[in-house]
Formats: structure tokens, sequence, C-alpha cells
């Protein structure tokens, strides 16, 4: 017999609420989280200037009203400490803390076909039996820092964005070097630069960044939005990428040049990620794309005096839009002032880090601080980091060697009982992922309800209709430009990784009615089995 129906591996915003919905359900659950807090995302990246980029009304938990109704956030785009604070309150809020083992690390998942169990292990020594085991991993918890050579003979501090100290970190009068120009990046530069004696920030590649404009929360929009948060929720819900924004339908090339900018210029000035919803081709045609591209180019141009570092952070080589869009405050800018400067790592790389900094091919820096803000294993790395074994002892890493295979991003075939949140092939960080979360968590409680009440004790996608998500995913990956950009949603910044466009770019709203419709047939694609 089980010890409990569910594992729930992870306590960040996707582990809290299945743990609720468990509850709800009257099914024993048990949380393992290996940081020494529930929150995520939003526990371990306590870098400087991090915050959302999708507005706060949106993201955040909507399956309580009283929630939603009671909390206020203090900004447009809420501060870490802020989301830490309310993913706390939550926890209290819904006493979920005491089925959560804080500061254990997952380490094995093991299924027994004869018990139809799952057995889960620990770094702590636990060893629990699970009806089912349930991912809560995050797409982004994997920290990645690069295998520079010489990494541990510096003689100064090194710290990774996702995985800042808790005490925070004074740079005042530091020589500070920042690897990585990707959104923590682009947050934490502008209030490192202000602290530093000198900040050097190594760049491999540019991004595009679009002002955020955040502000004290508007109490006129924040009223608005309580008196229908229902409907706000369910456009939320219905739309592509889990929040609301103005889309247009019309091509960016059926337009005159001047419509166009007034266009752009309008979303530049609103702030935040409806930019690349300006126009409806903007992702799907490489010459649409090139008008947004040179927009935000002569953007950069405007903000940064010197022509040479405009054209170093101006990116040229792959489609606006296809690799994470950044929002920033005051970045471009940034590179105005006497004590930054851009370092072009494309052209002359890290070699090493030595004693005093570190080496490219080109010079020698001396740091007294270097930031790796160089991303994480995405969307894969956290679930591949344990060791997950399926039908016939089979691993998981085994059965992704040429990349993820799911069915709906929710389930691999060959592993019974096994469910990811926001896996690979759903819709997940192309999204509010709150949104993505709250369906996925909603979509898996209802799944084990149906199956008590109809007796069935294993549920396992086929592998036929696996097949089939991975082709529908692809082709309509590749129907894109994001497989044009070296990008994490390609597995581009992880040396080896298998080159696969690993989210489902269908849109959110599509994607809920493929999964509801999955669910009404009788879990079609899945293979139920009674006790
Ligand atoms: P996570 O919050 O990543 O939580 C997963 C947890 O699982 C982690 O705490 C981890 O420690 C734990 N874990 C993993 N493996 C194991 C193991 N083997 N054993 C035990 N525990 C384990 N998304 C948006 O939609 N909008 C945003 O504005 C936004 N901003 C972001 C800003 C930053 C800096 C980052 C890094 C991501 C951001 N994201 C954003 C994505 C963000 O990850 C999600 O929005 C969301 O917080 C994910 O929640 P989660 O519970 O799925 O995963
Ligand atoms: P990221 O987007 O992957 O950026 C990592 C940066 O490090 C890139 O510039 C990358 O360059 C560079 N890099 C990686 N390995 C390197 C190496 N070996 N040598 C030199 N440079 C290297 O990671 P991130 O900035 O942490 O963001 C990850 C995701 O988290 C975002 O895309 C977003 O979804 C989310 N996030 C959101 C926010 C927000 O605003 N709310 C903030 C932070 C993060 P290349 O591009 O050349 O690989």
């Amino acid at each position: 017999m089980p010890d409990v129906h569910a594992v729930i591996v992870g306590a960040g915003f996707a582990g809290l609420y299945m743990l609720h919905r468990l509850r709800r359900l009257g099914l024993s659950a048990r949380v393992f989280e290996a940081g020494n807090g529930v929150g995520g995302t939003w526990y371990w990246n306590r870098y400087p200037g991090a915050r959302c980029d999708v507005e706060s009304m949106d993201y955040s938990y909507s399956f309580s009203d009283e929630l939603q109704q009671e909390w206020k956030w203090s900004e447009r785009y809420a501060s870490q400490p802020e989301i830490l604070s309310y993913i706390n309150h939550v926890a209290d809020r819904f006493d979920l803390h005491r089925d959560i083992q804080l500061s254990t690390r997952v380490t094995s998942a093991t299924f027994d076909e004869a018990g139809r169990t799952w057995t889960i292990t620990t770094d702590r020594g636990d060893r629990v039996a699970a009806r089912f085991c349930i991912m809560a991993t995050g797409c982004l918890s994997t920290a990645q820092v690069p295998k520079l050579p010489g990494r541990e003979t510096f003689g100064g501090t090194t710290y990774h964005t996702g995985r800042w100290p808790h005490r925070g970190v004074d740079f005042t009068g530091q020589r500070v070097g920042v690897i990585g120009t990707g959104s923590s990046a682009i947050q934490s530069i502008p209030i490192i630069a202000a602290q530093a004696a000198h900040l050097f920030v190594f760049q491999r590649t540019p991004n595009f960044s679009v002002p955020a404009r955040n502000a004290p929360l508007d109490p006129e929009f924040e009223r608005q939005v309580k008196a229908a948060y229902a409907d706000f929720r369910r456009q939320a819900r219905e739309s592509r990428v889990g929040f609301v924004v103005e889309r247009s339908e019309a091509s960016a090339l059926a337009v005159t040049p001047d419509e166009r900018r007034r266009e752009y210029e309008k979303r530049w000035s609103r702030g935040g990620l409806g930019f690349t919803a300006t126009y409806v081709d903007l992702l799907t045609n490489q010459e649409a794309n090139d008008t947004a591209a040179e927009f935000c180019r002569e953007k950069i141009r405007a903000a940064v005096r010197d022509p040479t570092v405009a054209a170093l952070l101006a990116p040229k080589d792959y489609p606006v839009g296809t690799k994470r869009m950044c929002v920033d405050t005051g970045y471009y800018e940034t590179f105005n002032r006497d004590n930054v400067t851009l370092v072009d790592i494309r052209r002359s790389p890290i070699e090493a880090i030595t004693p005093a900094g570190l080496r490219t091919r080109e010079a020698a820096y001396a740091l007294d601080s270097i930031v790796f803000a160089t991303g994480f294993d995405a969307m894969t790395g956290a679930l591949l980091g344990i060791d997950i074994r399926g039908r016939g002892g089979r691993t998981l890493n085994d059965a992704w060697s040429e990349g993820p295979q799911t069915y709906l991003g929710l389930a691999v075939a060959g592993f019974p009982n096994l469910f990811a949140v926001t896996g690979p092939g759903s819709p997940s960080v192309l999204s509010n992922m709150i949104v993505s979360i709250e369906q996925h968590v909603d979509w898996i409680a209802d799944c084990l309800e149906a199956m008590r009440a109809r007796g069935h004790e294993t549920i396992e996608a086929t592998a036929a209709a696996q097949d089939a998500w991975v082709a529908h995913v692809n082709e309509i990956g590749h129907a894109t430009l994001y497989p044009r950009a070296n990008s994490w949603y390609m597995g581009a910044n992880i040396p080896g990784k298998p080159r696969v466009f690993m989210p489902y770019i269908g849109g959110v709203g599509a994607y809920r009615q493929i999964c509801d419709r999955v669910a009404a047939k009788g879990y079609d694609g899945f293979t139920l089995a009674g006790a």
C-alpha cells in the first residue's frame, strides 16, 4: 500500500496549488522542496531588481476569489520580495506548510509495476511510496553556471542570479563583472551599476528589451479589475498567452510605414510584453518581424550615446521575440554611465576565470565579484536531475535522449501515474505561467478524482498519442520564426542539449480546450487500468 496518494516535488506556485487541490479532494499528499522555504522561482531569484514582467493583477492565483480580492499589489509589476510574501501568505492562509518538507531534494522516483506505486527517495534519506508522483519542479529552476576553466581559483565572490544570497549583496566600491544579458541580467544591471565602482557587462548575444514602465499600481485600475475579476481571469484563460494584450489581426506588411511606427510607438510607451502582439505575423514572417526589430534597434541607438556601444547592444542575427523578450527599467541608458563597460565576448570569448578576475581572448579584467546571469537548464533540467525510472526500469533520461517527448506536456508514455506541471510540450514558458500552472493542476486533480470515482489505479499516455502530440508541437513550432534563434526554448544555451523547440505554441486558450476534450472523452490517448 502506498504511504500517500501523491508525492509532489517542488513548492513553488505549482506545488503549492497542487497540494491545495489534492487536499480539497481528500487525497493525502506530501511535498518535497529543495529550498529552505516555499516560493520556487521567487525564493531563489533574489538578485537586485528581480520582479515579474507579467503584470501583478495577472501574475497571481485565481483559484480563490477571497484571496484575489484581499491581496493588494503595490506596483504594476511586483518585486521579488512582494511576490515571495504573497506566496508565503497563500501557504499560511491555506494551511499548506504541514505537508511540505523543506530543504529536501528528491533524488529518485521509481515505478513499481506490480504494486503500481512510485517510490520516491530524497537526499535526506526519505523513502516514500505514492500512487502518483507529480513533478512541480519548475521550468526555470536548474541554474546554469558555464564550466569556465579556473572558476575555483577566483579570489573574489561569485553569484548566480538564480541562487542569490538571502542576506543580499552590497557591491559598493567593487569592480563587478556580470556575465550574460538575458532578463535576469537586464533587470539587475542598472541597479548593480548604480552601486559598483565599475561594472563590466560580458555580452555574448544582445537581447531585445522593451521598457517596463513600472509604477505604483493605479488604484482605479485595481478597483476595476477587482470589480470584475472573474471576467478578467476568464479572458486571460481564453487568451493566447495567459493575459489580455491588445492583439492586432493585421499584417505588419499591410499597413504604411507611418502607421506601423505609430503603432510600435504606442506599444513602446505603454511598456511590457504586448509589443510582439502589435501585428499578427511578427512571429511568423521574417519581413514583418524585421520592421519591429528595426524599430527596437532605433530605440537602442536613441538611448545609448556611444554609437559603437549602441551597435553592440542591438540584436541583429535573430528575429525579435524568438528569444524571450526582456522587460527593463533603464537598461540601455545604463551604458551611458562612466562606470559601465560593455565587453563583446562573442568576438573575444572568455577563456578563463583567474584568481584576479577573468580573461578574454583579448584582455584581462580585474574583478571583486562575478555575477553569473547565465540562466537555466530550462524545461527539462529539473526533471532530468532526478533519477526517474518508469516501466521496465527505463530512465527518463533515456526516453528523452533526443529531446523531451510528452503527451500534452503532462505525461510521458512508459511512466504511468507520473505528471509534470507545465512540462515540455505545454504552453508553460510562452505564457503567464500562473494561468498555465492552474490549468495543469486543475486538470491533474480532476483526473485523479475521475480515476478514484471509476476505480482506476493507473493512467498512462499511449505511445501513439504521445507521438502525435510531439509531431503537432513540432509542426506548429516550426511554422514560426522561433527555431531561428539560439534560445533556451530550443535548448541552445546548454552545450550538448538536443535542439528541440520545447514549449507548445498553440496558445493557452486553444491548449486548454484540447486538454478538456481529452478528459471529456474519458482521457483519450491514455490507458487507464483498474485495481
Ligand atoms: P518553480 O517556481 O521553479 O518551483 C519549482 C520548485 O521545485 C523549486 O523551488 C525547486 O527548488 C523545486 N525542485 C526542483 N527539483 C527538485 C527536486 N529534485 N527536489 C525537491 N525540490 C525540487 N513567469 C511568468 O509567467 N511571468 C513572470 O513575470 C516571470 N518572471 C520570472 C522571473 C524570473 C527571475 C524567473 C527565473 C522566472 C520567471 N517566470 C515568470 C517563470 C517562473 O518560473 C514561473 O512563473 C513560476 O514561478 C514557476 O512556478 P513553478 O512552481 O512551476 O516552478
Ligand atoms: P537567459 O535568458 O538564458 O540569459 C542567460 C544569459 O547568459 C544570455 O545572455 C546568455 O547568452 C548568457 N550565457 C549563458 N551561458 C553563457 C556562457 N557560457 N558564456 C557567456 N554567456 C553565457 O537567463 P535569464 O536571464 O536568467 O532568464 C531566463 C528566463 O527567466 C527568462 O527568459 C524569463 O523567462 C525568466 N525571467 C523573467 C524575468 C522577468 O523579467 N520577469 C527576469 C528574469 C528571468 P546567449 O544568449 O548567447 O546564450
